[in-house]
């Protein structure tokens, strides 16, 4: 896009892929993404054009068949896909998340079975804390790992709002476990769950009973997922020992919360370019309504938007990047992200008055697509407890 949102200093081989994956989005992505997302159909030949490309495999080590790229990488390509349809981007988050809890905390053995076949997007990872009762409050989690005499475990419970449910075989599934510890953060065991893609029983004891209707982010499946005395070994607890989960979806969370912010970003970016370009064709009283100055300021405001949030995201991804931490300003980007581009998508919703209500126009999706970011990863209130937490430990008198 024009001058917005651009990035200083990236390499050639970042130049090189975000050139491909926007060529793909213009291609592929945009003129595909009304039909798909009205008809809530999956889309299958995006998926595949991006298992082609490698994106599944993008962050994964080049040891395990990945390209290696950073966090950044990363986002930037998260966000020129969310700029074509974000539902797709939603396809490839969850998968990214599993693919970085495997990275950080894996086994080996861990890393060597499942890694490889991730980078090819053969195996597809979901994502599992949330539960019909919880959501913000992970410490609620009430499916239980009960620990068998043959050292194995038997799972039980409810999770709810798993995205990419049905098509994932590898579900990273936090569990309540009995380890004796006082905290309830340390009674918690994250399993790598197998199981077929589909719905219905896809494997011992796990179900996948159906669709969950949604207000946006169609075209992506999001499901509940019913655990009934599921058995499981011990080896698929993630990094082997149990205990470790709360701090473990943790650290997947606050990448993801990057991964939400380029979401935003590229949702605000087509909220700009579509209401930029309605206010130069749309007349009223004699002239283009970009040239009343109401809409020439509500640009204006929309373009600082785009920049200021593409900039916060950008450093957080690359504090991550550079081993830094990260929480404060993952924290920032996501919720201003979020909120700023649920702001510029309801501009570019005004600025095409009545046609933004109808469905022929794509911005009347973006609408309903853009309120998810307010609540993926962690709510603005969720947000601003974590920022404000962690500023306070470090401005303490
Ligand atoms: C389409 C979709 C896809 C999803 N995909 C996944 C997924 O793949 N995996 C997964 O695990 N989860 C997923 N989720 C769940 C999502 O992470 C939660 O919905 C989100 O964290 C909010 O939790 P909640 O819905 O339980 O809201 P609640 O936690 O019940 O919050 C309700 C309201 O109370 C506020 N609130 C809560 N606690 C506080 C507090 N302490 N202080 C101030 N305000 C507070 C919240 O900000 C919110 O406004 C998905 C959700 C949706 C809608």
């Amino acid at each position: 896009m024009g001058r917005l949102a651009q990035t200083e200093g990236l390499t050639e081989i970042q130049d090189e892929i975000l050139k491909t994956i926007h060529q793909f989005v213009e291609d592929k992505i945009i003129p595909a993404a009304q039909e798909l997302e009205h008809s809530d159909t999956y889309p299958q030949e995006i998926i595949d054009g991006l298992k082609e490309l490698g994106v599944f495999g993008l962050t994964i080590p080049e040891e395990y068949g990945g390209l290696g790229e950073s966090l950044l990488t990363y986002a930037l390509v998260v966000e020129e896909i969310a700029r074509g349809w974000m539902s797709v981007s939603g396809v490839i988050n969850t998968h990214f998340i599993v693919a970085y809890l495997l990275m950080q905390h894996g086994t080996d053995e861990q890393k060597q079975r499942y890694l490889p076949r991730m980078a090819t997007g053969e195996v597809r990872g979901a994502f599992s804390m949330s539960e019909p009762a919880l959501g913000s409050d992970v410490s609620a989690v009430s499916t239980k790992a009960t620990r068998l005499e043959d050292g194995s475990y038997s799972i039980t419970g409810q999770k709810m709002w798993l995205t990419n449910g049905a098509s994932s075989t590898l579900v990273a599934l936090l569990t309540k476990t009995d380890e004796g510890a006082e905290s309830v953060y340390q009674n918690m065991t994250t399993f790598l769950v197998e199981k077929e893609a589909g719905f219905g029983e896809t494997a011992q004891g796990v179900t996948v009973p159906g669709k969950l209707e949604k207000m946006g982010y169609k075209g992506v499946e999001t499901t509940e997922l019913i655990l009934e005395d599921h058995k499981i070994a011990a080896e698929q607890i993630l990094g082997g020992e149990p205990g470790k989960g709360f701090f473990q979806m943790m650290d997947g969370v606050e990448v993801g919360r990057v991964n939400v912010a380029a979401r935003a970003c590229g949702l605000a970016i087509r909220g700009f370019e579509l209401g930029v370009a309605y206010a130069q064709q749309r007349k009223t009283f004699g002239k283009v309504i970009a040239d009343h100055q109401a809409i020439l300021f509500r640009i204006a405001e929309m373009a600082t938007k785009v920049e200021t949030i593409h900039t916060m995201m950008v450093r957080a991804a690359r504090l991550k990047d550079t081993g830094r931490r990260m929480d404060v300003e993952a924290g920032m980007a996501k919720m201003l992200a979020s909120e700023y581009a649920n702001e510029v998508v309801e501009d570019s919703f005004r600025i095409h008055g009545g046609y933004g209500y109808s469905k022929e126009y794509e911005i009347e999706r973006l609408m309903r697509e853009v309120k998810f970011m307010l609540i993926g990863e962690g709510t603005s209130d969720i947000q601003k407890m974590i920022i404000g937490r962690s500023l306070l430990k470090d401005y303490k008198l």
